[in-house]
């Protein structure tokens, strides 16, 4: 027997974290890490925080899940902080993006359907977009590392350029039902939506009685500075799924709708087992309220600012290495000029320091939205360090 206990579908690496305290890892030798990955953004308020700590105690030790078929004060009472947070009139909840996007999909087809105009079915979505792993979400990128192999992939997709409204908006026909963009895109490689694309997609969805769906799984829930990032641009969907950071490292998504944009979705059209289950709620609740504490997110735009600021000024002293920074927040890429996979692996081995490659040789810093000055400094200080002794593969 030579596969690995775990499904070899990732490429593991040696760090192996048993313990989690703010901002850093703990590997089962005791090395410490800083951590500017988070789970890939999902640790929004860091590792071990006390107050998600001690909610999910409490509410382990209550009632740790029933039947969506109760009824749920507390998935009535978190829905309804997240719709006065919002666009959203309702809140369907999951227990990953993936499902949310799904929700999401089916919601948007279902409101065709509702109007009587089954046929508007297909979903406009973009190049190096990722919205997740099941077979409708890799149906919904034209990434085909993630779709080979898995055919027949489920139709009503059409994939346009990411950011080139005019693409987009030439293909829109009488079967389309919406756009699905997320506003920056996280695995894709960094790159956040103009203003003008996503002013142009809601004008277009207004414009044609369409849905704007927002895949906001990574660039949402505060990363930004906002609570989500479509605010950045001025606009609001009609439908937007949630996950990652939501539940704070408790597996948790939500897909949020206008009434509108729901109106296709009544009893026994979907539905989750584990769905919004009181542990959940008690686990997203204890993160809604620490983010949306007076001053947090002003913090996430400031300490988001610094590290922009810093990871700039860093960028000419290793300008055979580094090229730009980009993104919004606490979501930030920094752009190689080599593969930044491999750049990646010189950090966390040899300066014990966390980030996640993307697409387009990008280095990911989605740290824990509590980073202070001293995290950003200790980040920069192991970058530089790294970068002055770092021999790209010139190989390749
Ligand atoms: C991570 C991610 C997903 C998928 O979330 P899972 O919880 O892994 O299913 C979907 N969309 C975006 C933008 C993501 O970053």
């Amino acid at each position: 027997m030579s596969i690995t206990a775990l499904m070899p579908v990732y490429p593991r690496c040696g760090v192996r974290p048993v313990r989690g305290e703010g901002c850093y890892l703990y590997g089962e030798d005791g090395t410490q890490y800083l951590d500017m990955a988070a789970g890939i953004a999902v640790n929004a308020i860091g590792h071990g925080h006390p107050k998600l700590v001690e909610a999910i105690a409490a509410q382990a030790a209550t009632l740790m899940h029933v039947s969506n078929l109760y009824g749920s004060p507390q998935g009535e009472k978190f829905a309804q902080r997240l719709i006065d947070a919002t666009f959203a009139d309702t809140v369907f909840f999951t227990n990953s993006g993936a499902e949310a996007v799904e929700c999401a999909i089916k919601t948007a087809r279902r409101y065709h359907f509702a109007n009587g105009n089954p046929q508007r079915q297909n979903l406009i979505t973009f190049s190096n977009a990722f919205h997740g792993r099941t077979l409708g979400t890799i149906s919904a990128t034209n990434q085909a590392k993630m779709r080979d192999g898995f055919e027949p992939l489920l139709p009503g997709f059409a994939y346009a350029p990411f950011d080139d409204l005019d693409a987009a908006l030439a293909l829109i026909d009488d079967h389309t039902a919406g756009f699905l963009v997320e506003p920056i895109q996280g695995e894709g490689g960094l790159r956040p939506a103009s203003d003008a694309f996503l002013k142009g997609l809601r004008a277009a969805c207004d414009e044609h009685g369409l849905l704007l769906v927002l895949d906001e799984v990574q660039c949402g829930y505060g990363r930004t500075g906002k609570f989500f990032a479509h605010e950045l641009y001025g606009i609001t969907p009609d439908i937007m799924a949630v996950a990652k950071g939501i539940g704070g490292g408790f597996p948790l998504g939500a897909c949020l709708a206008t009434e509108e944009a729901a109106k296709g979705m009544v009893a026994g059209t979907h539905g989750s087992t584990y769905g919004g289950n009181p542990l959940a709620m008690a686990a997203g609740e204890a993160v809604f309220e620490v983010i949306h504490e007076p001053g947090f997110l002003d913090n996430v735009t400031k300490m988001g600012a610094r590290l922009r600021q810093s990871l700039e000024q860093m960028i000419p002293n290793h300008d055979h290495l580094f090229q730009e920074v980009r993104g919004h927040g606490l979501m930030l890429g920094l752009k190689l000029k080599s593969d930044a996979r491999r750049f990646v692996g010189f950090l966390r081995d040899e300066h014990q320091l966390l980030t996640v490659a993307a697409g387009d040789n990008v280095i990911r810093l989605v740290p824990p939205l509590v980073i202070d000055e001293t995290h950003i400094a200790e980040c920069i200080d192991k970058l530089s360090a790294a970068a002055r002794v770092y021999v790209p593969e010139t190989d390749d």
